[in-house]
């Protein structure tokens, strides 16, 4: 009897595809990954280097140096091919050259017959989602950008620091451009069903005068104080990738941000944006839209306008 196979492929197997691929191994998310690279050796050594596991693993993935035509039966293509800014190059500096790398990926795998989903993570990730929207064909609930799903990670850190609980009984979302135009809407910032601004209140002696704009900062340019000592991310952005890819996986209807195409939602259209949706086998089932502030709204809306003037460089 032959048993319908949960199959991901990962294009790209530098430093974020094969940490996404270890993930993906080591919590035994899918039957087969096939890694495909325009650097073959490369993409072959991480497949024997996964295979290597296998012995000490509680599941056996099946892990193959794979190819484009091969990818008709794929549940879930991650595109993360594209090379990280140099020292000194901000993430929009690599969209030409990204965009050309994903039109060389994304025609051949729509070719193999495709009608899965992509979650798109290479740089800079709201601009690369929505071209390979539009240079695929699929609905748009099938094209996911990791978008702020790393930043209110980051996020949750630092209020979990602050504050000394466990970043997960956090629950708040960055939103808007993965980047330096993202922005936190506070008055939706809760922990442990508590909101964040009465915390502020009730702890004055404990937390003292936070500055929430000093925050906001620190999230967005986090990624670049793990840059500058290691020359890049790669376990952050991995592992969120692969809490995506279980939502759709094991059709969870988990609520995660992630950059997707907005029609209307907070008054918003034919942008790719980080906000927080529902995800489960469908991909992107619904954007959840949160009521911001007036002033949250403004930055939202302007980090919205940020990622659509910087779309038009490309498309
Ligand atoms: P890397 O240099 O380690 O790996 C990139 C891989 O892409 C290489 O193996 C390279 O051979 C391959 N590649 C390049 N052109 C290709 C093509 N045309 N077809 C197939 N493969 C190709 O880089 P990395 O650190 O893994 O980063 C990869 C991408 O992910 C970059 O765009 C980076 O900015 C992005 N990134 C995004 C986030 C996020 O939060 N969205 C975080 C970290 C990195």
């Amino acid at each position: 009897m032959g048993l319908r196979k949960s199959k991901i492929a990962i294009v790209g197997t530098g430093l974020v595809g094969s940490s996404t691929a270890f993930s993906l191994i080591t919590q035994g998310v899918c039957d087969e990954i096939l890694m495909i690279d325009i650097n073959e050796e490369r993409a072959l050594g991480e497949v024997m280097d996964l295979n290597h596991c296998i012995e000490y693993l509680n599941r056996n993935t099946k892990v193959v140096k794979g190819n484009y035509e091969q990818c008709g039966d794929v549940d879930i293509v991650v595109i993360t091919a594209g090379a990280p800014p140099k020292p000194g190059q901000t993430r929009l500096a690599t969209l030409e050259l990204s965009a050309r790398i994903v039109e060389s990926i994304v025609e051949p795998i729509m070719k193999s017959g495709f009608k899965g989903h992509f979650i798109v993570i290479s740089n800079p990730v709201d601009m690369i989602a929505y071209h390979v929207y539009k240079i695929s064909g699929l609905p748009k609930s099938h094209i996911i950008g990791t978008g702020t799903s790393v930043d209110s990670a980051r996020l949750k850190n630092f209020i979990g620091e602050l504050l000394n609980v466990d970043p997960r009984s956090v629950q708040g979302y960055s939103m808007g451009e993965h980047g330096d135009s993202q922005m936190v809407p506070w008055s939706h910032v809760t922990v442990g069903g508590k909101s964040f601004y009465e915390i502020l209140k009730d702890n004055k002696d404990r937390v003292g005068n936070v500055d929430l704009d000093k925050l906001v900062l620190e999230t967005a340019k986090a990624g670049w104080e793990v840059y500058n000592r290691k020359g890049t991310t790669y376990y952050g952005i991995a592992t969120a990738t692969v809490g995506i890819i279980k939502a759709i996986i094991n059709d969870e209807n988990k609520i995660m941000p992630v950059s997707t195409l907005l029609k209307g939602e907070y008054g918003e259209n034919d942008v790719f944006c980080g906000v927080p949706a529902v995800l489960n086998s469908d991909g992107v089932k619904e954007v959840v839209e949160i009521h911001m502030t007036e002033a949250e709204l403004l930055k939202f809306k302007e980090s919205a306008q940020f990622i659509r003037e910087s779309i038009k460089k490309i498309n």
